[in-house]
């Protein structure tokens, strides 16, 4: 079990994403195998506007300044930048229990 860096809840690794930050960026370790102290946010556009807003990713990553999570916020749809449905290789398509994923409005 890990701790959602968003929601604060926590949830099995399977449900998560693993961040972790590299060179001042917050980038997604899709296959859980970078180096380093991770953080576990849920593939969520709301747990990641949670985590930015108290700035839990600096925290949690042990980083001295901001990081920016522009890949994070792509990868969980945060973003009005072109995304090609089905190309991310994250966890978009899986099922959440009970829970559909919403569209942005
Ligand atoms: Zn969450």
């Amino acid at each position: 079990m890990r701790t959602c860096v968003g929601c604060k809840r926590r949830a099995l690794i399977g449900e998560l994403l693993r961040v972790v930050a590299v060179a001042g960026r917050v980038v997604v370790d899709g296959r859980r195998r970078l180096p380093g102290r991770g953080a576990w946010l849920h593939p969520d556009p709301d747990c990641l506007a949670k985590a930015e807003r108290r700035r839990a990713f600096p925290r949690a990553l042990r980083a001295t300044g901001a990081l920016d999570a522009r890949e994070v916020r792509e990868h969980v749809g945060l973003t009005t930048t072109h995304h090609e449905p089905g190309t991310s290789p994250g966890s978009r398509g899986t099922k959440e229990a009970g829970r559909p994923v919403m569209s942005q409005p």
